[in-house]
């Protein structure tokens, strides 16, 4: 497809407002110039609910109908979700999410975006898709989770100290992913789970958020024992040496020795075996939105492709 210049500008503008716009199918990331995602389209929030550690701001009167949330206990059930991913955060990594100077809460609003949520820029709100949280229940753990984990990507100084070079997005949206299953056994898009299976050939540094199965082998959550601890390691690392790859390479070495075998491994694991019976909760059981089995789905992609 040609497209005159200034669209071609206009459309590489909205695709790297989207590259942290996470949780879309991205075909839909070609395509959807012009919709409502900057913040002269902001509603008014006529509605808010303060927690321990979140302010939501919502609306139901917007004359953009998409901004709108009718049931307030759709909001009372996301804020008790972000309350525990919080406090699952903060358990394991020993500090809190990114809140910007002078401010301890983290603010969220619900309205008409492209995408399912988007927690960009640091100082910025979580901003979740009004209209999709409404059709899609499914969506607001990992959601909310991922999200969520965006901010505490910050506090390490990802976007606020440090900005990881390209291709990334296997680090930042990989391992918000893994934190959608970390906090909850279930992921926005089934896709962050199958993909890299059924395409074996994916390069890993390019996978997006559909790297996140890397990122379990990584703490090694599909075997017996996991060790959520290597992800604070990394993390660590990584506000150390402002480089994500130097810092996984280093974390790897003193856990696991060669670097090399490290990937075999996963490279191996990646068309056969991923997942054996011993696996950990949540790490066993991951389901998609619409709540179904992808562990089971991805034991059936590797059985298809061995007799195939
Ligand atoms: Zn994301």
């Amino acid at each position: 497809m040609i497209i005159p210049r200034p669209a071609k500008a206009a459309l590489l503008l909205v695709l790297l407002t989207l590259a942290a716009c996470t949780a879309m199918p991205s075909f839909l990331q070609i395509g959807i110039g012009g919709q409502n995602n900057t913040d002269s389209d902001m509603p008014a929030f006529e509605n808010r609910l303060e927690t321990d550690h979140f302010v939501l701001n919502w609306t139901s009167r917007s004359r953009h109908v998409k901004d709108n949330i009718a049931d307030p206990a759709i909001i009372e059930e996301t804020s008790r979700y972000l309350e525990i991913a919080w406090n699952r955060y903060a358990d394991m990594f020993g500090r809190n999410p990114y809140t910007p100077p002078g401010k301890d809460k983290v603010e969220v609003v619900f309205r008409d975006i492209d995408c399912y949520g988007v927690a960009d820029p640091p100082e910025g709100p979580i901003q979740f898709n009004a209209a999709a949280w409404v059709k899609n229940p499914g969506i607001r753990q990992p959601t909310s989770a991922h999200e969520l984990f965006h901010k505490v990507q910050y506090a390490y100084g990802y976007k606020t100290q440090w900005r990881p070079k390209k291709p990334y997005m296997w680090f930042t949206e990989g391992t918000a992913a893994w934190s959608e299953v970390f906090v909850w056994g279930r992921v926005s898009r089934t896709c962050k789970v199958d993909t890299i299976f059924r395409n074996t050939k994916l390069d890993l540094y390019e996978a997006d958020d559909m790297a996140m199965p890397f990122w379990i082998y990584f703490v090694g959550g599909n075997g017996e024992k996991p060790n959520n601890g290597l992800m604070v390691k990394l993390l660590e690392r990584c506000e150390a040496l402002k480089d994500e790859k130097k810092a996984l390479l280093e974390v790897i070495q003193e856990t696991h020795g060669s670097a090399d075998q490290f990937f075999a491994g996963f490279a191996k694991e990646r068309k056969n075996g991923f997942w054996s019976e011993e696996c950990s909760v949540p790490y066993r059981c991951i389901l998609g939105p619409d709540g179904n089995d992808m562990v089971d789905k991805v034991r059936s992609i590797q059985k298809n492709a061995k007799s195939g």
